[in-house]
């Protein structure tokens, strides 16, 4: 049996995973579940589940939780632990009792315990890219020191995972991610302007967070899964390639230094790679849609236009530049995105303030995860910045 903490439970992913844990329930447990504030769906997660731990963002999230149980009838021997904030998150993640760590929290919030869990040596199922977008070096070498185990839930990165098990790295050539090119993809750049946040919202092949769901229609996405691939993988930028793929059936291709590739293939369904990083090296048979190869189909690869998806370009810009580069990369676009879809910019102005604000933030090598977290700040602190005196011009 192995017992899985998961961060994020209440998200996309994380209701995702809790799919296949219901879907193998005799071979995994739930150890604990961490949330934001949704204590309502926390609520009927504990009810199905039975973790030990809990954790809430919040002290209030633990009252309103206890709340909820008292009102469910549920009696106090049943409750689980109630822990919360950072602190909590690191607890379930080093817990002896977790064998899983599936990482999916979205933004930085998630990042000390995912650490903190690489750090005690455990299998992280990684979702959460602001983990090695943020803290790429330290993340990798906590692993390395440990001999924790980091399987990426990506997809395109699970893709790669997989394409990586046919040949050796040292004969790896190139890493060929796939994007869907987003809601956009075909939109005149000049048209860009007059994009509102329901539009972009609307994502073409996959259905997902909010935040994510942006950064796929600026291509900013992509360009955080050039960073994360270059720490996973060990590759240089230079060696990592975006196609446009629309269709979303191939997520990944390793080009071997025989000029062979081998690619990863499968349906639009995030339980396979979530299922992966738990399995991992087995495969369990997963309940995924299969892709129908009597029906007639066509695959399309194009070139990304980096003039119009600036976010793209700006990614391989701040991987090639090192140091925190990545991690002001993040916090800009976390804030710009907020403010478009609060209706403040317009949708191309999200690649303008995230650049002006790297411009401005200084790059420097973060020591630890504390310090991670305070350039975090600061940026976010300079990108308010930029967008008070853009209102204001
Ligand atoms: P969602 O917005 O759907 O879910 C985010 C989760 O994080 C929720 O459970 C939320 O809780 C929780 N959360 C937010 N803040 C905190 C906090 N301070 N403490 C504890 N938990 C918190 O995001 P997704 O599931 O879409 O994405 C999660 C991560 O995975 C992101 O980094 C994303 O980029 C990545 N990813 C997602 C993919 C997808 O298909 N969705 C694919 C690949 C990567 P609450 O509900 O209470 O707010």
């Amino acid at each position: 049996m192995k017992r899985i903490t998961i961060l994020g439970s209440t998200g996309s992913i994380g209701t995702s995973t809790l799919d296949v844990v219901r879907q193998n329930a005799d071979r995994f447990a739930v150890f604990a579940l961490a949330v934001g504030n949704n204590t309502e769906l926390l609520l009927s997660q504990i009810l199905e589940f039975r973790p030990r731990v809990v954790v809430t963002a919040t002290e209030s999230g633990i009252s309103d939780l206890a709340d909820r149980l008292v009102a469910s009838l549920v009696p106090a021997e049943e409750w689980p632990e109630m822990l919360h904030g950072g602190a909590g998150l690191v607890a379930i993640s080093v817990a002896p009792e977790t064998d899983v760590v599936l990482s999916a929290i979205v933004g930085v919030a998630g990042l000390e315990a995912t650490h903190a869990a690489a750090r005690a040596g455990k299998r992280i199922g990684l979702a959460n890219k602001e983990v090695l977008v943020s803290a790429g070096a330290l993340m990798m070498a906590a692993v390395e020191r440990s001999g924790a185990e980091l399987i990426p839930v990506d997809s395109e990165h699970n893709g790669a995972h997989q394409c990586l098990r046919s040949g050796e790295r040292r004969d790896v050539t190139r890493l060929i991610l796939t994007a869907s090119g987003g809601p956009f993809r075909l939109t005149p750049a000049g048209d860009l302007a007059s994009v509102t946040p329901s539009q972009a919202l609307r994502h073409p092949t996959w259905k997902m967070g909010n935040r994510i769901t942006i950064d796929s229609a600026t291509m900013m996405n992509k360009g955080f899964e050039v960073i994360e691939a270059c720490w996973l993988f060990g590759l240089d930028p230079s060696e990592v390639d975006v196609v446009v793929h629309p269709q979303s059936s191939v997520h990944a291709m390793i080009e071997y230094r025989d000029g062979s590739v081998i690619a990863q293939v499968s349906a639009t369904d995030m339980r396979m790679p979530i299922q992966y990083a738990l399995t991992y090296p087995d495969r369990w048979a997963a309940p995924v849609p299969r892709l129908d190869w009597s029906q007639s189909r066509q695959w399309e690869f194009h070139a990304p236009d980096l003039e119009k998806f600036p976010l793209l370009r700006l990614a391989y810009e701040a991987q090639r530049a090192g140091g925190s580069a990545a991690c002001t990369l993040n916090a800009a676009d976390e804030v710009a995105v907020a403010a478009f879809l609060d209706g403040k910019i317009s949708f191309p102005a999200i690649a303008e303030i995230v650049e002006e604000t790297l411009t401005r933030v200084p790059v420097r090598r973060a020591e630890s995860i504390g310090e991670v977290l305070e350039i975090d700040r600061q940026s976010r602190e300079v990108c308010e910045e930029v967008l008070a005196t853009r209102a204001a011009a």
